[in-house]
């Protein structure tokens, strides 16, 4: 009933020409499973990007965004300008701009609101530290996250959110959770959700996971009951590797 998703987070990587050149490559993918299919490049190549892929199977959504209308907000991008050039969903809580750009859980609840305010689709993302997960902190740390970014949203929200358990030590790193380790996070994530939201809520909501897959350990990470597809790195880069992925259901 939930959706599989596969979204390739692009980062700050590719300029106009590179962009150019990715989305020609990923239009010429063959998808043969049944993922939602998802490229956020950088705020100054999604105009171009979301008109380039209109006739493609393929949704552009934006890495990040302010919770602010307008105003006096120098080098900011808003809901409504992301809107404009044809971009309906945001990632926010990136676990880099929590820690370079020193993003809290309050001020992401104030970007989420922003966010289904404008009718936006949220992907929210969290996940712990290697600290965390060596002293066994790590369901702790997840559920705090969760709890303070998204709790005060009523059930009906939860139609436009889904959640990407990234947990840091595993982001660009060649380390990934094992696919038991996403799997035991994922379904304490729904649990979690489950305890607040009630069944309903808690099984309608994709939980992707994030965090060095390729397309060597996407099948296997895939399989898992509560693993619903990926936020995918530097493997989103190759349209031919983001593809292999995309197929890994
Ligand atoms: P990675 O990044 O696939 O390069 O580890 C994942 C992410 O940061 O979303």
């Amino acid at each position: 009933m939930r959706k599989n998703i596969v979204a390739g987070n692009w980062k700050m990587n590719n300029d106009l020409a590179q962009t150019e050149l990715l989305l020609t490559d990923l239009k010429n993918q063959n998808q043969t499973s049944n993922a939602e299919v998802m490229v956020a490049p950088t705020f100054t190549n999604l105009y171009h990007a979301s008109e380039a892929l209109k006739t493609a199977n393929i949704e552009v959504v934006a890495q990040n965004m302010h919770f602010a209308e307008n105003g006096a907000y120098t080098g900011e991008i808003n809901a409504s300008m992301l809107k404009s050039v044809g971009v309906e969903t945001v990632i926010l809580g990136h676990s880099e701009r929590r820690e370079y750009f020193n993003e809290t859980d309050e001020l992401l609840a104030k970007k989420v609101d922003a966010a289904l305010a404008n009718n936006m689709r949220v992907i929210f993302c969290f996940g712990e530290e290697l600290a965390d997960r060596k002293s066994g902190n790590h369901e702790n740390i997840v559920e705090s996250q969760i709890k303070n970014a998204l709790f005060h949203l009523e059930a009906s929200a939860f139609n436009h959110i889904v959640l990407a358990y990234e947990p840091v030590w595993a982001i660009g790193t060649g380390e990934t959770a094992s696919p038991e380790q996403a799997q035991d996070m994922h379904a304490f994530i729904r649990k979690t959700l489950a305890d607040t939201y009630g069944n309903d809520v808690a099984d309608s909501v994709s939980i992707l996971y994030g965090g060095s897959v390729k397309p060597a350990n996407a099948q296997e990470i895939f399989s898992k009951p509560d693993v619903d597809g990926g936020l995918i790195g530097g493997a989103s880069l190759k349209a031919e590797d983001f593809f292999a992925i995309v197929n890994a259901f």
